[in-house]
């Protein structure tokens, strides 16, 4: 058997450190290697794979695009695929009558939204507004503009001088509340900083606030509290800022709706998707925009000034189709809704193990924080690499789950995400949890 561990083969692998399995083959929530090991894939990859590995359809619907026209330029030409499928985004989006553009990565579909929010302050006659704003932690992407607006020191350090101009809050990452603060009493102080931001920065600067609905990884799937969306959609209209809200990893029913906007009765001015949309059969990413957005651009004799050679892909929108088809038909939805209660049910008992902080998460998103102290919630020094060394036992344990660093402060931290396909059986969440459980005592082990 080769050994697919760098400098061996031609690939510049992702992790130059460590030998990597071989997938050949997946099958609804498992992957197996080529030596015929099976994993449970108990995130989907990164949060992807929704509708779970294997799908025939998904794959027939690809080759019959691919064999009848598999690319056009966006620039002159349009297509079924992109047609049916922005008609279906449009379908579920929390504003009526909104505009797609699709794209390849949820990095590139970030940046294309923050140029779009730019592009139409400047069509409506106000060329100043070009600051954007995030929050701390969060992560949007690793393209230059999508990492300056995302809070990962550990991926900044290295590029800080190419990096943009960001403006971070904090986000409503309660377990850490920067002030010590809890709601109701705090009275959304993480809500208000965004307009103590914005009156500091000077309202005629600001283009726009970028943010996540439920946290993904860079909070563990932290659910801000109630209220929280109400104020910032407010702040952003008394100050004339655009609302773009980043799904792309909660978009595609992840958190049991559509769109985590949803849960929330959130109306943002664009939602930028990814992951789930394709379920990683294709690379797909959409900038979903308010009517009004784009009609200032048109108005004006413009174009949205954003090229990129594989927008509005044929196969990939025909991938997007094929798995909103598969959702539909199989009640995915209400299926990762009740699937999460499930998930819930079996992972509470965990919160009773020395290293595990919280729990938290909706649908099924869900982040499992470790830490050295309960009652202090002190983190893992980073030097420990408590969650790479979680992730190695786990992968020996047959179990794949998402890891993230540095939510703790900017460096310490340490959790893993839990967010399996939306078809995964009740016995498969046991069979998950069983292994998260034996991967803890193994590190209970190692960290007494
Ligand atoms: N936004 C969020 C919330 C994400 O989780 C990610 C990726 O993990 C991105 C943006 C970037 O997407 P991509 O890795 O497809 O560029």
């Amino acid at each position: 058997m080769p050994n697919y561990q760098y400098p061996s083969g031609s690939v510049l692998y992702r992790d130059l450190q460590h030998g990597l399995p071989l997938i050949t083959r997946g099958r609804g929530v498992f992957l197996q290697d080529a030596e015929g090991r099976k994993y449970l894939d108990g995130s989907g990859g990164a949060a992807v794979v929704n509708i779970g590995h294997g799908v025939r359809e998904i794959g027939e619907a690809m080759a019959a695009q691919a064999a009848k026209i598999a690319y056009v330029s966006g620039a002159k030409f349009t297509h079924y695929p992109v047609e049916r499928l922005a008609e279906r985004v449009a379908s579920f989006l929390p504003f009526p009558d909104g505009k797609v553009f699709f794209l390849t990565s949820g990095s590139e579909a970030i940046e294309a939204a923050i140029k779009l929010a730019r592009q139409y302050w400047v069509e409506r006659g106000k060329p100043k507004k070009y600051r954007v704003i995030s929050r701390f932690p969060s992560y949007h992407g690793n393209t230059l503009a999508a990492l300056s607006l995302s809070a990962r020191k550990h991926y900044q350090e290295t590029f800080r001088p190419l990096l943009i101009q960001s403006h971070k809050i904090p986000a409503p990452y309660c377990y850490r509340c920067p002030w010590g603060l809890a709601p109701p009493a705090c009275r959304l102080r993480c809500a208000r900083e965004l307009e103590k931001k914005i009156v500091k920065l000077g309202p005629e600067s600001v283009s726009a606030f970028v943010t996540e609905v439920v946290g993904g990884s860079s909070t563990g799937a932290s659910v801000p509290p109630p209220g929280y969306f109400e104020a910032v959609r407010a702040i952003c209209d008394k100050h004339s800022v655009l609302l773009v809200v980043d799904e792309v990893m909660t978009g595609a029913g992840r958190t049991g709706e559509w769109l985590a906007c949803h849960h929330f009765g959130l109306v943002p001015d664009v939602v930028v998707m990814g992951k789930g949309l394709t379920s990683g059969y294709f690379p797909l990413s959409a900038v979903a925009a308010k009517k009004e957005l784009v009609d200032a651009i048109r108005r004006r004799g413009h174009n949205f000034l954003h090229a990129q050679t594989f927008a509005h892909h044929p196969v990939g929108c025909s991938a997007g189709l094929a798995v909103l088809d598969y959702m539909e038909k199989h009640d995915l939805l209400a299926r990762c809704e009740r699937a999460g209660d499930v998930l819930w049910r079996r992972l509470e008992p965990l919160f009773s193990r020395p290293h595990v902080g919280d729990i938290r998460g909706l649908g099924l998103l869900v982040g499992i924080e470790f830490v050295k102290d309960k009652k202090r919630k002190t983190p893992f020094p980073r030097g420990k690499k408590y969650v790479e060394k979680f992730m190695a036992a786990a992968i020996k344990n047959g179990l794949f789950l998402w890891p993230n660093v540095g939510h703790a402060g900017g460096a310490d931290g340490d959790l893993v995400m839990v967010a399996p396909p939306f078809v995964i059986k009740d016995r498969e969440i046991g069979l998950l949890r069983d292994k998260i459980a034996s991967t803890l005592d193994e590190m209970e082990k190692m960290f007494p």
